[in-house]
């Protein structure tokens, strides 16, 4: 996975999407409601210039029919009006080719692809057909379900119909697995979308990620320790009142609050001290992991007798109570030198993975 390349022909984000605090920030509401709730946010937004971006859903994708499915083409004169009033650049979310012209149509800066929209090619395909020959930047959120790829074709989709201010938003994933965030996080995938693609602005957004206030700032954080580009924060005048997503809203008061408190740490230190404990410990890491490799071949190479020990004397590759007890006793070990169980449990998996595929060419020959 983090060797999979994604090229895609960019302009530099500075050149369209200039960061007005340390970080790029986008806030603004989930859905714009009303046209004195849309501008009375923005104002207040707009007073503490950190915000290079004001968002507002106009087309809202509700998982279950009626709720607030967002006040449509209605709203996109208020988001003028934002604009005007303010001089903060606005942006929508489109799902539609239908959407994408009207957005179009009526100014709007720059346009956001939802998670329910990646995780469709066709979908994604009539929202760039609509964008040909346009040069509107266009952000573009993860689908919903982790699968890589459906970002990167999406990406590629928007770049091919000559997108090039492309900008992808980390907001989370549907697992399956209950966990304490409305979308589990799942970092890997956005440092995998990183890896593929450097150039590539990284936006989070801890609003779709948390699902709850209180989990914003630490997700922020978090985010801003793995170096993204920016943050996409959902913003209401009176979160209690929203008609979408009030959990996750903050005033801006509280917003304002927010990036007070987030530390932005350096890509790097001009203290050649720093400079030269760091690469001293760096070699340190070389070296184990050139033990941890040739380990791994050395545990291959008993596998591959293994495998033919097995073979002779026609026994199964899988020997399901040596594995179970195999993953039991590493985990301990694991965990009586203070390491992460499940880390211990999946790299055990990832052996056994190795160590089967290997047995099975064995018995192959
Ligand atoms: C949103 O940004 O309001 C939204 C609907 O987000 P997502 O597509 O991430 O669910
Ligand atoms: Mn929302």
């Amino acid at each position: 996975m983090p060797d999979t390349r994604l090229d895609l022909d960019l302009e530099p984000v500075s050149q369209w999407l200039p960061a007005r605090w340390k970080k790029i920030i986008i806030a603004g509401p989930c859905g714009a409601e009303s046209e004195e709730q849309l501008l009375d946010t923005a104002r207040s937004i707009a007073a503490q210039q950190h915000t290079s971006l004001f968002r507002a859903g106009v087309w809202k994708p509700r998982t279950r029919p009626g709720a607030f499915e967002g006040m449509g083409e209605a709203a996109l004169p208020w988001l003028q009006r934002v604009k005007a009033e303010t001089g903060l650049p606005v942006t929508v979310e489109v799902a539609t080719a239908a959407h994408t012209e009207l957005a179009l149509k009526a100014g709007i800066d720059v346009l956001w692809i939802g998670a329910r929209t990646t995780v469709n090619p066709f979908s994604v395909q009539e929202i760039a057909d609509a964008l040909e020959g346009t040069d509107i930047p266009v952000l573009i959120k993860n689908p919903v379900n982790p699968d890589l790829m459906l970002w990167f074709g999406a990406l590629e989709r928007l770049n091919r119909a000559g997108i090039r201010k492309l900008g992808a938003i980390h907001r989370g994933f549907s697992t399956g697995t209950k966990t304490q965030y409305r979308n589990a996080p799942l970092w890997e995938m956005a440092i995998a979308l990183r890896s593929a693609c450097p150039a590539l602005p990284l936006i989070c957004d801890p609003s779709h990620i948390s699902g709850r206030r209180d989990l914003i700032e630490s997700v922020s954080q978090q985010a801003l320790d793995l170096d993204v580009d920016g943050l996409m924060i959902e913003t209401h005048r009176d979160p209690a009142t929203a008609l979408s997503d009030a959990a996750q809203q903050l005033t801006p008061a509280l917003l304002l609050q927010l990036l007070e408190k987030l530390v932005v740490r350096g890509k790097g230190c001009d203290d050649a001290h720093f400079g030269h404990q760091l690469n001293s410990l760096r070699s340190v890491i070389d070296g184990i992991d050139a033990e941890m490799v040739q380990a791994l071949a050395r545990r291959m190479q008993v596998v591959e007798e293994i495998g033919s020990y097995k073979k002779e004397h026609g026994v199964t590759i899988l020997q399901i109570d040596r594995w179970l007890q195999i993953l039991q006793s590493r985990t301990a070990q694991g965990q009586a030198l203070g390491l992460d169980k499940d880390i211990i449990a999946e790299l055990c998996q990832l052996l056994h993975k190795a160590s089967i595929r290997r047995q099975t060419e064995v018995m192959n020959r």
